[in-house]
């Protein structure tokens, strides 16, 4: 079967073009191009889909549930009394819910980590974006904790392991909800299958100072920080662990919203990952602390809360772009060029039109997107998603009864 994009403008090329796609992959980009099945591009800007870094995709059931609250009592009074009361039904609906808000917002892939791992990897297969999910590893120091953790986290690496569309990760919640020991298994055990390490670090003030030390300086001594770990938030960190991040090549997920909606004190300091070479990518973090999925409001809020520094320059339209489509999670599509997986969104034209990257940075939004292809496969056509009503309503009762158990 091959799909062609037909007449459309691609961000960042000038013309009009037609694109190819076959096997999953773009194959030729050029005029006059012939298929089987045909998405009319007229007035329309084709870009790599977005990869949010950092997410906990079930968590759209609690949106709206816990607002206005520091992280601690958020944590402590609201969010872990309705996790105790998750199932597996829940995080099934809630993952499918979330899928279907990312590939209507041009997400095409995403970092998740979260309870219950094999029904979201089940969610994730039927609706067709890529993921790379962890099982959030947490043992508050208890031994017998941490055995049973490790066996979840080896059953759901073998459970997804023949998977087209999910990636494992190991993913140890964070610094203050995991043992040395447990930190240290999960990066063993990281390294010895190739495959991501997913973890929370520096999000408050409160996490780095109950800490014997550098949080980073920790982490590093643990072996954890490497090329295949994705840090989430790094929000409260000092220039010489900067440094450290960089020299470990990781990928940090910014997540802008959840830090301000949770009052975490301080932006990220991008200023000071930029000139030290930190590759800096985005996440939404949970619907719980956003409330949404949508990469456009989460690009757009990045690049402002930036300039309240009073350097305009921070963090400009072009490098904004840059991290919704830079490819930390290996989906093999970056850019739209000949051999990549066709992992595309197709976006509405703006009027007037100087700039398209700005517009997508600073004008859009997830309502923009009008189709979105992943691996070849039309996810969206024309803003319809197959089966979205049905989401919609089993999502809807799935949440209804969870927040009827904690009251
Ligand atoms: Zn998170």
């Amino acid at each position: 079967m091959v799909l062609v994009i037909k007449d459309c403008n691609i961000v960042g090329k000038k013309g009009n073009w037609d694109i190819k796609i076959k096997d999953g992959k773009i194959q030729e980009i050029g005029h006059c191009l012939d298929g089987d099945e045909y998405i009319d591009g007229n007035g329309k800007y084709v870009s790599p889909g977005f990869k949010n870094t950092h997410t906990h995709a079930a968590m759209t059931l609690f949106r709206g549930y816990a607002e206005d609250l520091p992280l601690d009592r958020w944590l402590q009074e609201k969010i872990w009394p309705l996790e105790s009361e998750l199932t597996e039904e829940d995080v099934y609906w809630g993952t499918k819910l979330a899928c279907l808000e990312m590939i209507k917002s041009g997400t095409v892939a995403f970092n998740d980590m979260y309870f219950y791992m094999g029904s979201a990897a089940k969610a994730v297969e039927e609706m067709g974006l890529k993921a790379t999910l962890g099982y959030g590893l947490i043992d508050l120091g208890d031994e017998d904790k941490l055995e049973e953790e490790k066996q979840t986290t080896l059953d759901f690496i073998e459970e997804v392991r023949d998977m087209a569309n999910v990636t494992p990760s190991v993913s140890p919640h964070a610094v203050y909800t995991v043992s040395d020991e447990g930190l240290q298994w999960c990066a063993e055990l990281s390294k010895k299958e190739g495959i991501p390490l997913h973890i929370h670090i520096a999000e408050t003030e409160k996490e780095i100072k109950e800490q014997d030390g550098s949080v980073v300086e920790h982490l590093d001594d643990l072996d954890i920080l490497y090329e295949k770990t994705v840090a989430a938030h790094c929000v409260w960190l000092d220039e010489h662990e900067i440094e450290i991040l960089a020299e470990r090549d990781l990928t940090v997920s910014h997540c802008p919203v959840s830090n301000m909606k949770l009052g975490v004190g301080k932006p990220m300091d991008y200023g000071t990952m930029k000139k030290k070479g930190v590759r800096v990518t985005l996440g939404t973090d949970g619907c719980a602390s956003n409330n949404n999925l949508d990469m456009f409001e989460e690009v757009k809020i990045a690049a402002i809360q930036q300039k309240m520094s009073g350097d305009t320059t921070m963090m400009p339209a072009g490098d904004a772009y840059g991290m919704l489509i830079d490819d930390p999670l290996d989906t093999g599509c970056y850019a739209v060029n000949e051999g990549m997986s066709a992992d595309l969104i197709l976006i509405e034209g703006s009027v007037p039109n100087h700039d398209f990257v700005s517009d997508i940075v600073y004008s859009l939004s997830g309502c923009s997107v009008t189709d979105t292809v992943v691996e070849g496969k039309v996810l969206m056509k024309d803003g319809y998603v197959e089966g979205e009503e049905n989401i919609l309503e089993k999502a809807s009762y799935r949440a209804s009864r969870l927040i009827s158990k904690v009251f």
